[in-house]
């Protein structure tokens, strides 16, 4: 048990408070298990459905059991240490050797929360009113600083593009090595030393891991501590695929090569291509996801992030900021993807409709290829680049059933003026309606190298065969 432990005890409300009800996350899940008890077949999670029904009165983390609660925690830990519960400390005293701390926090919030005690030291910054504050350990202050910057690059852009952040503190807490994960409470965010406060980040120049997990589990003060869908398919997109999202979109405004977003957007790329080749049960469209990480976290962020690029980032940010302006903070009926949907359709333009169904309601994948680029020096000086270019789009069901569909789609083409491909030259958004294309471009400079879909922005089975170097026409 790592939970209580010498300098770093950390343990959350589910683990020690009483639930109320009757909890079905413990019953079995395990098909064959099920099967050896003669228990009959149970769904991963409910079906979607729209408009209000009984499965909207709870939402998907805790079902019915409890809604946005006000928390109060007067908690006691040894001489040497602070111990930490949600909220604003209203105050602390110390008796018989050990300190006292009285906690409340300043808005309801979702029943979800934890409790630490360490030696701890302690940064701050205060940012519009907002105490941000870092607990570390004394001998791991390297990343301090920065971890006080991601915090409030996240702050500016959520409250910015999403609205206001309705804690008073926004506290992130190290843990020791016993888990590597951080995690997003109300106004508290546990952060384990193992992926922070103990890695090496002195080469890292732009963004780095630190960035995109701070970025992350702050969004999800927004998506999922303000509003949390119902306990439903699809509910994990509106919190763990907007939280990706999020992220994405704050490392994209500190990103000075637009280039360094590939990177970010293959991981998460490759973290839905991976792991649907390794679904046991069924795929399903991003809308009716049921909790798979590949699905809300690799495919959400990968289409949210897409969509900004090809509607507008005020667009996309509007559909969301609307319903969580319509959710916030209120208990049940909770909304589900329909809901989002209803708030996005509007900011869709007709030209681009097609992108809900293909991205949100079904399953859709590109095989972009360019088959080769030339080029010849015309007699102006400028330089005509023809690429041959294949592209299909591509359906697949639930069990991974492909079937080729007609294309008639907006697709980038692009080049570049290095082999590095850091240096993007020319893009323009082009529709492509048959499988095989020919396109001649006029080009005042010569590039290296020309790509369909450049910046990797569509979900492409094959990405590699997507670029080629431009070779001189015989
Ligand atoms: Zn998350």
């Amino acid at each position: 048990n790592t939970k209580i432990v010498k300098n770093g005890s950390f343990f959350n409300n589910g683990d020690i408070l009483p639930t109320m009800g009757y909890n079905e996350g413990y019953e079995l899940s395990d098909k064959n298990t099920r099967k050896k008890y003669d228990l009959p077949e149970k769904d991963r999670m409910p079906e979607l459905t729209e408009g209000v029904t009984d499965l909207h009165m709870g939402n998907y983390i805790f079902n019915g059991q409890s809604d946005f609660i006000n928390v109060e925690t007067v908690i006691s830990t040894s001489g040497n240490q602070t111990a930490i519960a949600p909220g604003s400390l209203i105050n602390k005293w110390e008796e018989n050797g050990r300190n006292y701390f009285h906690y409340k926090v300043d808005t309801p919030s979702l029943n979800f929360y934890s409790f630490m005690s360490a030696d701890f030291k302690i940064k701050k910054r205060k940012w519009n009113g907002i105490d941000i504050e870092i607990y570390y350990d004394e001998k791991h202050p390297e990343n301090v600083d920065m971890m006080l910057d991601a915090v409030e690059r996240s702050l500016t852009y959520f409250t910015e593009h999403f609205g206001p952040y309705f804690h008073k503190q926004c506290r992130i807490i190290e843990f020791p090595r016993y888990a590597s994960f951080a995690q997003a409470f109300p106004g508290t965010m546990p952060y384990s030393e193992a992926i922070g406060f103990v890695i090496d980040l002195e080469d890292e120049t732009e963004n780095n891991v630190v960035d995109a997990v701070i970025a992350h589990e702050m969004a999800h003060q927004y998506w999922a501590h303000q509003v949390i869908g119902a306990y439903m398919q699809g509910s994990t997109m509106l919190s763990e695929g907007f939280s990706e999202y999020s992220s994405l979109m704050t490392l994209k405004n500190i990103t000075e090569n637009p280039m360094k977003m590939r990177e970010f957007l293959k991981y998460n790329h490759d973290r839905y291509l991976r792991g649907r080749s390794g679904e046991r049960l069924k795929e399903l469209p991003l809308y009716q996801v049921e909790n798979q990480g590949y699905i809300h976290y690799g495919k959400g962020s990968v289409i949210l992030y897409a969509l900004q690029d090809y509607i507008g980032e005020d667009k996309v940010n509007t559909a969301m900021k609307g319903f969580l302006e319509e959710y916030r903070y209120k208990g049940p009926p909770y909304p589900s993807s329909h809901d989002f949907l209803r708030h996005l359709e509007p900011q869709v333009p007709d030209s681009l409709n097609y992108l809900i169904k293909d991205w949100f309601k079904e399953i859709t994948l590109y095989d972009n290829r360019l088959k080769e680029a030339t080029y010849k020096t015309l007699d102006n000086g400028k330089y005509e680049i023809t690429m041959e270019i294949e592209s299909s789009k591509i359906k697949s069901d639930s069990l991974g059933n492909e079937t080729k569909v007609p294309i008639n789609d907006w697709i980038d083409i692009g080049f570049f003026m290095d082999s590095d491909e850091e240096k993007l030259y020319q893009q323009q958004r082009l529709k492509f309606d048959k499988e095989t294309s020919s396109i001649t471009v006029q080009l005042d400079s010569l590039p290296v190298k020309a790509a369909i879909d450049p910046r990797h922005i569509l979900i492409d089975r094959v990405f590699n065969d997507n670029i080629k170097s431009i070779s001189q026409e015989d």
